[in-house]
């Protein structure tokens, strides 16, 4: 079901009476979801992301803005009638009910031509618990789970019904890091063999980065950016998504374009054809190479050997940060001169430049 949000946005009264200024959770919002695909929401806390969901899902309506699946406004669709499955962070399993009678309850209260005989609840009950993996569980309570498998159980109740949408609102934030690794794979080998277009909430930027098709990067209820992961990693339309996107993150430095020289400090570290001024320089940590030459020079705090790679820690007084990550090849040996000085050259497709003011990419 290809899902389309135009001018969605949703405004809340004031917590604070005083002030009485709305929150605008969602603010304008234009996005279209396509068929089959999984779709990241992504963003930090209080962006609007559970929102966002919450309108698709019917739970809240939206104060302006419309909501397509397929050509149908649903707009004004109540939430039983949209055929959407819903996954919450917390499970929200009935403890007194077995993981059958979990599953098999949204199936129980279906009325008129969607209504199912004991027979076909149970063979789907069993279906949506085969696909999640849990099938041999069937009996136990939800506190004789692991949470990892307590939110498979959430996933198979959201499946039984068929939706046409999957809802997933930050559905791993309460596992452990290795459950959390796992479930996700799961997620979405579920989606790819169910093909249902499913949205994921999660503010974890590496979660959503490895299992969307797509990902949605918001901030205060505004999108920043759309796109497959790898290409707003590669080309972020500012520094806000530049930093959002990456562990470990974006080094950001004060620099400066003079006469077609892009300055950090006072070194001049390549040439670019942008506007004169003062700018902010974004440097992937994969964006240095050591160089004796290099135009880029530093402070060597620490190398830290990860195995595979090695971590170059270095000072530079117009990082915005103390310090700065360098990520090489470990093969690649770091010998600092003197006085512990340091020296890169910078991958040019790893150097971003931004308005100083407003953040947008300056390209060049
Ligand atoms: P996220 O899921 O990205 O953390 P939310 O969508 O929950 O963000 O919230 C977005 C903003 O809307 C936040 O500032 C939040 O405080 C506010 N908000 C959410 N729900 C309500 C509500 N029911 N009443 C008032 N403000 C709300
Ligand atoms: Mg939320």
């Amino acid at each position: 079901m290809r899902i389309t949000l135009q001018h969605l946005t949703k405004s809340f009264p004031s917590r604070n009476k005083k002030s009485g200024e709305e929150v605008v959770a969602v603010n304008d919002l234009d996005i279209e979801i396509p068929d089959g695909k999984l779709i990241g929401l992504l963003g930090p806390s209080g962006c609007g992301k559970s929102t966002t969901l919450y309108m698709i899902s019917g739970l809240q309506k939206p104060t302006s803005g419309k909501i397509l699946f397929g050509d149908k406004d649903v707009t004004s669709l109540e939430p039983e009638h949209r055929g959407v499955g819903l996954v919450f962070q917390n499970y929200a399993l009935y403890p007194h009910l077995t993981v059958k009678q979990n599953i098999l309850f949204p199936l129980q209260n279906l009325k008129g031509e969607e209504k199912l005989t004991k027979e076909e609840m149970l063979d789907r009950a069993q279906h949506a618990a085969d696909l999640v993996q849990i099938g041999e569980l069937m009996d136990r309570k939800p506190s004789e789970l692991s949470g990892g498998q307590q939110q498979r159980v959430a996933i198979a109740r959201a499946l039984v019904k068929t939706p046409r949408v999957l809802l997933l609102d930050e559905p791993l934030s309460n596992l452990d890091a290795r459950l959390r690794l796992q479930t996700r794979e799961e997620i979405r080998r579920i989606q790819r063999e169910t093909g249902v277009t499913t949205v994921f909430v999660t503010h974890d930027q590496e979660e959503a980065m490895s299992i969307s098709d797509m990902i949605v990067v918001m901030k205060e209820g505004v999108v920043q950016q759309i796109g497959e992961p790898q290409s707003v990693y590669d080309d972020p339309g500012n520094l806000f998504v530049a930093q959002f996107l990456g562990t470990p993150p974006i080094n950001t430095f004060d620099g400066r374009v003079d006469h077609g020289k892009l300055f950090i400090g006072e070194d001049a570290v390549m040439d670019v054809d942008a506007p004169d001024g003062e700018v902010a320089v974004g440097v992937r940590p994969e964006g240095f190479v050591p160089s004796e030459s290099g135009k880029l020079t530093g402070k060597l705090v620490n190398i830290e050997v990860m195995g595979r790679d090695c971590s170059v820690v270095f000072e530079n007084s117009a990082s915005r940060k103390p310090s700065v990550r360098a990520i090489i090849d470990a093969d690649i040996r770091v010998t600092p001169g003197e006085n512990n000085v340091v020296r890169f050259d910078l991958k040019r497709n790893k150097v971003f430049i931004f308005n100083n003011e407003t953040g947008e990419r300056i390209r060049f």
